[in-house]
């Protein structure tokens, strides 16, 4: 099938971005990489009459630390993510999970903010702004707001991102001592969608664990906090009885629907595979072991 017709317009400024979607109407769509838009369209899940391509808009790419908090554009490639020294130093928990979203053509189009906005379940980089307590940055007619990753997604591709609102950046507190990561997930084949995953950050003092945040995804409608894991977590010291504790909690947070992977059965078995394996990986790389 072809996408129907539709007129494309570039933006070169957010300012110019926001006039053209007050001019263009509701029907408008943004479009960054297209990676994900342009197959929708193709299939005809989405009928808009006019792109709006916020792709080259400088002030929208790119990375930068500020007084503690890391900024990166909403433009800003899956690639340039993954090549970021200052990603790699302070929010090592992004660099792990760009090589786990699709294949390096899809990465070096597809952008942050695209993946953030269409909000797919099976997203790595959503479930990481979720455990990195990371803020949504959106602009629109009424100004800036910004927007806790926790409350950003609503449920199946469906964000709190308002119909005229662009998403400009995302912000992240750089990691501090003490906070450990892992990300884990099961796909058929490399470059797939995930079947089952999770993004984990802990900080913990020696093995004892004073904060945990583990996101699920591929496990529901949108990235799902295992809380009751994190709960088992927090207090304690991380070994690896506590660990299969957690594994085994997690699976009281999720409530997965069958998919083309599996069964729900399937699905939750999976999530508490991939729990334990990136609880394990963190006990395994990166808690001090008191001597
Ligand atoms: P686009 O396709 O341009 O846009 C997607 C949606 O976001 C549209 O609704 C658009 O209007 C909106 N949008 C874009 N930018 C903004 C903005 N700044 N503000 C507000 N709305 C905006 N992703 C994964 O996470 N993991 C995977 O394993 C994975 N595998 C893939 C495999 C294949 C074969 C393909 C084609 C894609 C895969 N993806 C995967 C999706 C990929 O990460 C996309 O790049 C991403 O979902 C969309 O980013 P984009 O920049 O291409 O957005």
């Amino acid at each position: 099938m072809k996408a129907p017709d539709f007129a494309y317009v570039r933006a070169s400024s957010i300012e110019e971005a926001l006039r053209l979607k007050a001019e263009h109407g509701a029907s408008a769509r943004w479009l960054a990489g297209g990676q994900s838009l342009l197959a929708a369209l193709a299939f005809r899940l989405s009928e808009p009459t006019a792109l709006i391509d916020v792709s080259r808009i400088e002030s929208l790419a790119g990375v930068s630390l500020i007084d503690g908090t890391v900024r990166i554009g909403a433009a800003t490639t899956h690639a340039a993510l993954g090549n970021s020294a200052v990603i790699r130093a302070n929010v090592p928990l992004l660099a792990d999970a760009v090589p786990l979203v699709a294949h390096v053509a899809i990465r070096n189009r597809g952008t942050i903010g695209g993946s953030l906005a269409f909000a797919d379940p099976a997203s790595e980089l959503c479930a990481c702004c979720v455990s990195l307590d990371a803020f949504l940055v959106a602009v629109g007619p009424d100004g800036e707001r910004r927007i806790a990753a926790r409350d950003f997604f609503q449920g199946l591709y469906a964000t709190s991102l308002r119909d005229d609102e662009l998403l400009a950046a995302v912000e992240i507190p750089a990691a501090k001592t003490g906070q450990r990561h892992a990300i884990e997930e099961v796909a058929r084949r490399a470059g797939d969608y995930a079947m089952a995953g999770v993004a984990a950050v802990l900080t913990v003092d020696g093995r004892r664990v004073s904060s945990a945040r583990l996101t699920c995804f591929a496990l529901g409608d949108r990235p799902v906090s295992a809380a009751a894991a994190e709960a088992v977590l927090v207090g304690r010291e991380l070994d690896e009885a506590i660990i299969d504790e957690a594994a085994g909690a997690a699976l009281a947070d999720i409530d997965p629907s069958a998919d083309l992977n599996g069964s729900a059965a399937t699905k939750k078995h999976l999530a508490s595979v991939v729990v334990k394996r990136a609880l394990m990986r963190i006990l395994s790389t990166g808690v001090r072991v008191a001597a």
